[in-house]
């Protein structure tokens, strides 16, 4: 293998443990501790999974969680009448409801029901706006973490052929976004594009978000280039594996991130910087809590 490995299990830990540090600091100072609200209807296990992370995470950095487990029959009235009562709970900073939905709820209703300043999933359309026009605020996690894991390479973006494969609100659109800030050429395909194999050979960084195992081939990658695997999928021996196809690609690319390992650790760390963030925010503004 000659690429480097993009190590985000380790970046996550870090950071974490530099949120741990502040927020032990200030409520030493006497502060309160910041708060989230986890909400999650039904019990799709994969979200079981990733709620119990989040939540594990909160507590070892000194987050209060208040989880809300809801039942899959919950109508939208309810679930809009909790996201009221966590807006105008002043112990919360951040509300995060756990997606996919049940379908008789709207996630675009609940995205846009959270106040934006508690938005830590920077999914708000006034959240993702204010990247759109290079005046971010809660950032999307996902893509907020690949930046992150790029920065530690010392690699400028400025002019560079950035490729994101995948254009969902939540992780492909954010992340051209995010590129495009970093002043990166950007081109982004999804499910319509043609020819794949050719937009990747062009490009100097690739961000794979297609959700579609080893969809990128390694052969396709430009010699030195830069990989970042978003991808997630459960083999059937039960092992993970990514959309890129791993031991070809990291035989040409500069840098690569793992699956598991890379990305996905990010995604759960920037969700605790974001909490911080609005925590900060709301403490040094006290009328935004409410
Ligand atoms: P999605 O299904 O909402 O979107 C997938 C996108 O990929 C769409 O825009 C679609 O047009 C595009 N696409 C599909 N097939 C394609 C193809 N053949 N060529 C080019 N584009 C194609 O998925 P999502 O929610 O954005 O998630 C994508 C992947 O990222 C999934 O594997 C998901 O599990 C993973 N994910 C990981 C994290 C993390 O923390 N690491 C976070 C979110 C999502």
């Amino acid at each position: 293998m000659t690429a480097k490995l993009l190590d985000g299990r380790a970046l996550a830990q870090s950071l974490q443990a530099q949120f741990q540090e502040h927020i032990a600091h200030a409520v030493a100072g006497g502060q309160r501790a910041p708060g989230l609200a986890v909400i999650q209807v039904g019990d799709d296990p994969a979200s079981s999974v990733y709620v119990a992370n989040k939540r594990n995470t909160c507590q070892k950095i000194g987050v209060l969680s208040f989880a809300h487990e809801l039942p899959a029959h919950t109508t939208q009235a309810e679930l809009n009448a909790l996201i009221d009562a966590c807006n105008a709970d002043p112990r919360i900073d951040g509300i995060l409801v756990q997606l996919p939905l049940p379908p008789q709820l709207s996630a675009n209703e609940v995205i846009a029901r959270i106040a934006p300043h508690k938005d830590v999933d920077g999914f708000h359309p006034e959240n993702m706006g204010r990247l759109a026009i290079r005046q971010p605020g809660l950032r999307p996690c996902t893509p907020y973490g690949v930046m992150k894991l790029i920065e530690t390479t010392g690699v400028d973006l400025y002019g560079m052929e950035a490729l994101v494969v995948g254009a969902s609100n939540i992780v492909g659109r954010p992340m051209a976004l995010e590129l495009l800030l970093a002043g990166a050429t950007v081109t982004v395909v999804h499910r319509f594009s043609k020819d794949l194999a050719a937009h990747v050979a062009r490009a100097d960084l690739v961000v794979a978000a297609a959700g579609k195992p080893g969809l990128i081939q390694g052969e396709w990658i430009k010699p030195g280039a830069m990989v970042l695997d978003v991808g997630i999928h459960r083999r059937a021996d039960g092992s993970l594996c990514g959309d890129v196809v791993f031991a070809p690609a990291a035989e040409r690319a500069g840098w690569i991130s793992p699956v598991p390992g890379g990305v996905g650790p990010m995604t759960i760390a920037m969700l605790m910087h974001n909490t911080v963030q609005a925590w900060q925010q709301h403490l040094n503004r006290p009328s935004l809590t409410a």
